[in-house]
């Protein structure tokens, strides 16, 4: 599948792209409180070990602004602060972070929002815009009656053209709901009126099972048609688990290619090794590599090998003995306990490698020409009538 995204300006977070030609990016928020310096960075740290390539800490008061020096110090990947109601603690956290999330909904007076817009400009950082179902502006609600697609949409857009109208055009949007429907819509006529890059996301997923489950579908959508330049799989769970989650949703639509791809099958009645819990084992011991590589955990050798031809190495179970293979051909017999220890070293191997050969982490590239969207793609975008558009999905 050839998925052709939207055309969105480009912003920069830290080292970090988003929007324009930048690969999808993949986000994640502390769970931790922001003012325990120590287990935020502690967290952080296994973050950046699963490959999460922003992270956002919440910073509710003075005390989480005060740690954000030292929890920015200890980190390789950018920093969002993420601030409600307070915008003293936005003009605080600018200083150090390098984007600051509001929602110009609840900041409150004008001149506050003016204020922060004047501090992210003096430290050359973007904002994220980032409108919610549950903090919807009076106004709309009650235009609406509810916090439906469209006022989510309108909400975006009026905080946008306010943002533009005092010449700042240097931010990406969220809109977020918990209905993956609704979420979809919103995304969907936001991105029809406007060409900054967004964040996308179900808010509230669920669990770690039911939250990824929605997430990959809303989200799966969403990019599937050419939404989204960077994405948060919002889970009740570690939030390691939301950045696996994130890459696994990208892998599959293969929009990116990073780290090891476990083929398992499904077993059935002739499965002859452990292959639930080798798999298992295998996401667990090799999530440190970044090289993509498919490997194949298969019960028994009577399809196993030939189930296997896609993958770059894999085991197999067999009748005393192991197999193990590469590319669908054998290379050699391994004593059943000896298999799961073979496969790792040789899958870091392969991926020490690949490496060397300069085939690291991938992208895939997609083009950005040809979405139908509605923006004109000029300096000045989001400018489209107040005439909502018809959603083509439905
Ligand atoms: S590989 Fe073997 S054990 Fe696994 S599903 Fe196929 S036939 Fe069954």
């Amino acid at each position: 599948m050839h998925i052709t995204r939207r055309k969105t300006r480009q912003i920069q977070v830290g080292k970090v792209k988003i929007g324009g030609d930048a690969p999808v990016s993949v986000q994640s928020m502390c769970s931790t409180d922001t003012r325990d310096t120590n287990a935020t960075i502690e967290q952080i740290r296994q973050l950046e070990e699963v490959g999460c390539e922003v992270i956002r800490v919440a910073v509710p008061d003075e005390e989480a602004a005060a740690a954000l020096p030292k929890i920015k110090a200890a980190m390789t990947v950018p920093l969002i602060a993420d601030i409600h109601f307070d915008h003293r603690l936005a003009l605080q956290s600018a200083k150090i972070v390098d984007c600051v999330r509001i929602n110009p909904g609840n900041i409150g007076a004008w001149w506050k929002v003016e204020e922060v817009i004047k501090a992210v400009n003096d430290n050359g950082i973007p904002i994220r815009v980032g409108v919610n179902g549950g903090s919807l502006e009076r106004p709309l609600l009650e235009k609406y009656g509810w916090p439906s697609p469209e006022a989510l949409a309108e909400s975006a857009l009026n905080a946008v053209r306010s943002l533009e109208d005092v010449g700042f055009t240097n931010m990406k949007v969220s809109l977020k709901a918990s209905d993956v429907h609704h979420a979809i819509d919103a995304y969907y006529l936001f991105a029809m009126q406007s060409n900054y890059p967004l964040h996308i996301g179900i808010t509230e997923a669920g669990t770690a099972m039911t939250g990824a489950v929605k997430s990959a579908m809303g989200l799966g959508y969403l990019l599937s048609q050419g939404i989204g330049d960077t994405l948060r799989v919002s889970l009740a769970a570690d939030p390691v688990e939301e950045v696996k989650v994130g890459y696994e949703i990208l892998k599959s639509l293969e929009l990116r290619h990073r780290g090891i791809n476990v083929i398992a099958c499904p077993t059935c009645g002739r499965v002859e090794i452990d292959v639930v819990r080798m798999a298992n084992e295998l996401e667990k011991k090799l999530g440190h590599i970044k090289t993509p590589l498919n490997v194949s955990v298969l019960g028994c050798v009577v399809n196993g090998i030939g189930e296997g031809k896609e993958a770059d190495i894999g085991i197999a179970g067999g009748e005393g003995k192991g197999i193990l293979f590469k590319k669908g051909k054998l290379v050699r017999k391994v004593p059943m306990d000896e298999l799961m220890d073979t496969l790792i070293v040789e899958v870091e191997q392969l991926a020490k490698e690949k490496e060397a050969e300069g085939n690291g982490e991938s992208v895939v590239s997609s083009d950005t020409n040809g979405w139908e969207s509605l923006a004109p793609q000029s300096d000045r975008p989001s400018t489209l009538g107040k005439e909502i558009p018809v959603l083509p999905h439905r």
